[in-house]
This record gives structure tokens, C-alpha cells and sequence, in this order.
């Protein structure tokens, strides 16, 4: 779409003006460049970039960011998405050692907070992180491994129009929740369960080619006036549940979502407690709750991460005041900061590797499928997929147009991802005699739609455990 186009033109634009020493951005978050700036150039830089505990308004936000992708050029990528209603960047800082560059084989995680402009605890929670972030990777082995092995991209804000308007101190109100034009972005995604009339935001659809662009593995949207992680699916297909009961709408990763939120919740301080923000609001054991069985909605941004694009995302809700005042953020940071790193890491759990053709060719766009888990993934323009598993014994399904489809065995343990590679054979074959094609014996028909058969044949894989 026009907004679409615009939004990448400008992510150009703004890597360029930023950072012109470093080269141009390109799709598919390939940023060219001769940035081969060793990391330790970051401690002879004398700029200071001091956070402080308070709210940053979106020129000190904007400041800030500039300034710390100024001092960490080795470690820090600053591009906007798009822009808001009114006019504001909505900024995404990367950290990681290869901020302009997706590393290949390695996952690109996010975060993404202040959707309510409101709720604005996350938005401060993401500048310390990055602060955290640059200021560890020299003397923290545990940052520098998940640097070097992983692009975390932050958006303290995706809702810079709301924030403005809306007023330290204030716990309960929705002053400010929307955007400028009064739509909640958290119900203006397309969604799976029901038709979504509403409008799309320029915030919304910013966001939707983002993450079309940028195959994110993991991620988590910051939000305030509870203490909960919680998990797909948001909505549920039954319409009579819509408003009434309090069902969970279980996803075919469920088992995935509930481990992901529990890393959140038991990493945080208090959050696992499960303890109700106010008398009369909800507890949650373990301090989880799938989405749907706490209210369902519409138009959420997590099942659409998950059913559009294969990005595991949960909500993560980090405090019972969506507005506290400014002195409470060091302990607001404090719960937080061990629950926001860990939790990324689990981008790293499970099976992932590439899927090629006979040539070593990557194949793109190849469909991915676990086994009883009906949602497809798909694999990137460099044949890469990321499934984030439980340990255990799976099946993998690939197919791609114009190859046989292929079935794959494969195990996850606990504590090293599996690297999983998969080759696809032509579904045509090149005659010998000349530049004819014959089709090759047709597949059975496969058992239901959606699914592969089984193909016990031709299978050609490997399987390997790596360090992690
Ligand atoms: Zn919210």
C-alpha cells in the first residue's frame, strides 16, 4: 500500500541520515555496510548518555536515542518505521553486534510498548534496557553472547500521539489509551476469528509492514493496569464466548505460549505471585493467563505476530498503574530487568536451520509446519525458519511450489537448539536430451487440506545438536 511504501522509503532515509557513515538499509532488515567497527571502540568513546528515572517526553526520547546510536554505532542501529497520525517517528532502536546486518542463521527478536499511550511504564522499561544493553556488553558474558547471537529491535513507542496527552499519576483512566484518531491500535490488526471493520492506523499498518519485512522469531508488547503475561489466541472463534465466559482459546502452541509466559512471569519479581492488582480484579496463577480466557478481543497485535507471520509474541502486562509516577520507575526497572532479557532469549530454544534445494540454493517462502500444530511458517529469502519447541520428538513438514514435499524427524532438548536442515527436490526434472521438463510421478493426494502426506521416502536430512 502508498503508507506501506512511504514507511520503507523512509526507513532508508533515516538509516542514511543517521547514520551515513554506515551504509543503506535495505529489505528484509539487510542493512550494507563496512561497519566492521570493533566493539571495543565503544569504551574510548567519551559521549555520555546518561538515562535518568523519569518520563522521556518524545523530543527527550528522541534524543536519547539519537545519542546512544551516536556513543554505540558498533552495537546500536536507530530507524523509524513510520510515522504517527501527528506526525511523530515511531523509533525502533536495534541493539545487537550486528546492528545493520541480520546475521544469518541468528533470530531477530522485539519488543513493542506504549501501543496505549497511557501505559507508560513499558516505554521507560525499553530505554533502560537498551541502556542496560550497551553499557553490559563488555563485562556481561550472558549480554554479550545474546548480542552476538541475536538483533533485538525495541519500539519504546508505538502510540508517541497518545502518550502526550496523557498524565503522569493517572492508575486507571483511558486518557490517552488511542491514537490520535481514537482507535485503540490493540483491536486494528487484521484477525484470523472474526472480520476487523476497523479502519487501519498509519501506526497499525507501519507496524503490519514492519513485521513483514523482518522475520521477528519472538516478541513482546509492553502494557500496564495489570500483572500478567498473557498468550495467544486473544480472540476465540465462538461468538457466544465474545463476551460472556472466560474460555481459554488454546492455539496449536500452546504448550510454547504457556513456557514463554512462564519465563516472563517467573523471571519477574513479583509478577509469578500471581497476586490481583485491586480487590475485584483478577489473579492468575503462576502469573499467566492465555488471552481470550481473560477477555477476548479483536484486532490484537500477538495473534496476528503469531498466525501472519510465525512471530511467537505474548502480552506482557507490567503494571497495576498504567501511569505511576516517574520516582516509582527504578523499582518498575528492578522487577523487570532479569524477566525482559531472559524471556528474549528463548528465541534461541528449539529447531531452527535452512531449507535448500539440491543446489544448496536457499529456498524462500518454503512452507514450514510442526506436525500437529496447524500453523505455517515460512522460511526467509535466505531459507532460514526458527520453530520455538519444548523438548521433544516432532515431525516437520516442508513443501514449496514446484518441489516434492518433504517430512523431517527431528528432536528439541532442553538446553541446546536444534539445527535442522532440509533439502527439497525439484517436482520437475530436466530431461536429458534437451531443455524439456517432465513432471515427476505425482504425489499422493494428500489426507486432509493443509496437511502433507506422509512421505517416508526420499528423506534427506540432518539433524545435529549445537551450543547455544
Ligand atoms: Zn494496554
Amino acid at each position: 500500500m502508498f503508507q506501506c511504501t512511504k514507511s520503507l522509503s523512509r526507513v532508508f532515509l533515516l538509516l542514511l541520515i543517521f547514520k551515513t557513515s554506515h551504509g543503506q538499509y535495505s529489505p528484509g532488515s539487510t542493512f550494507t555496510e563496512d561497519d566492521a567497527t570493533n566493539p571495543s571502540d565503544v569504551e574510548s568513546r567519551d559521549v555520555g548518555t546518561e538515562l535518568q528515572y523519569k518520563y522521556h517526553d518524545h523530543e527527550e526520547m528522541t534524543r536519547y536515542l539519537r545519542a546512544v546510536s551516536a556513543r554505540y554505532p558498533a552495537l546500536t542501529a536507530l530507524y523509524s518505521i513510520g510515522k504517527s497520525v501527528q506526525g511523530r517517528d515511531l523509533w525502533v532502536m536495534v541493539v545487537s553486534a550486528s546492528p545493520y546486518e541480520h546475521m544469518i542463521g541468528k533470530p531477530d527478536v522485539k519488543y513493542v510498548a506504549n501501543i496505549h499511550g497511557n501505559e507508560a511504564v513499558g516505554r521507560e522499561m525499553l530505554l533502560h534496557l537498551i541502556q542496560y544493553l550497551v553499557t553490559s556488553y563488555e563485562t556481561d558474558s550472558y549480554i554479550k553472547w545474546l548480542l552476538d547471537n541475536t538483533r533485538i529491535h525495541l519500539m519504546p513507542s508505538m502510540n508517541p500521539d497518545g502518550f502526550l496527552i496523557s498524565r503522569e499519576g493517572q492508575c486507571d483512566t483511558i486518557h490517552g489509551r488511542h491514537n490520535a484518531r481514537r482507535y485503540d491500535l490493540n483491536r486494528n490488526f487484521p484477525d484470523f476469528f472474526k472480520r476487523n471493520t476497523k479502519q487501519p492506523q498509519p501506526e497499525t499498518e507501519a507496524v503490519k509492514e514492519w513485521i513483514s519485512k523482518i522475520q521477528f522469531v519472538l516478541s513482546g508488547s509492553l502494557h500496564g493496569g495489570a500483572l500478567v503475561a498473557s498468550y495467544p489466541y486473544d480472540n476465540t472463534p465462538s461468538a457466544i464466548f465474545q463476551s460472556y465466559a472466560h474460555s481459554p482459546s488454546v492455539s496449536p502452541d500452546d504448550d510454547v505460549f504457556q513456557h514463554l509466559a512462564r519465563v516472563y512471569s517467573s523471571n519477574h519479581d513479583k509478577m509469578s505471585r500471581g497476586v490481583s492488582c485491586k480487590s475485584g480484579s483478577p489473579k492468575f496463577d503462576n502469573g499467566i493467563t492465555n488471552g481470550a480466557a481473560w477477555y477476548p478481543l479483536t484486532g490484537g497485535m500477538q495473534d496476528y505476530n503469531y498466525l501472519w507471520h510465525g512471530c511467537m509474541e505474548i502480552t506482557l502486562e507490567i503494571s497495576c498503574c498504567k501511569y505511576p509516577l516517574a520516582h516509582e520507575l527504578p523499582k518498575y526497572w528492578q522487577d523487570n530487568k532479569q524477566a525482559l532479557i531472559k524471556y528474549l532469549a528463548e528465541a534461541h530454544r528449539g529447531a531452527h536451520g535452512f531449507v535448500m534445494d539440491e543446489h544448496g540454493n536457499p529456498v524462500e517462502k518454503a512452507s514450514i509446519k510442526v506436525k500437529g500444530r496447524e500453523v505455517t511458517f515460512h522460511t526467509t529469502k535466505y531459507g532460514e525458519f526458527w520453530r520455538i519447541l519444548l523438548p521433544g520428538t516432532y515431525r516437520l513438514e516442508v513443501g514449496a511450489d514446484g518441489y516434492l514435499p518433504q517430512e523431517v524427524e527431528f528432536f528439541v532438548i532442553d538446553s541446546h537448539p536444534t539445527l535442522l536442515n532440509v533439502t527439497l527436490h525439484s517436482a520437475k526434472r530436466i530431461d536429458g536430451g534437451g531443455p524439456y521438463y517432465r513432471p515427476a510421478p505425482r504425489p499422493p493426494p494428500p489426507p486432509a487440506p493443509g496437511l502433507f502426506s506422509t512421505f517416508t521416502n526420499s528423506i534427506n536430512s540432518f539433524v545435529s545438536n549445537i551450543f547455544g
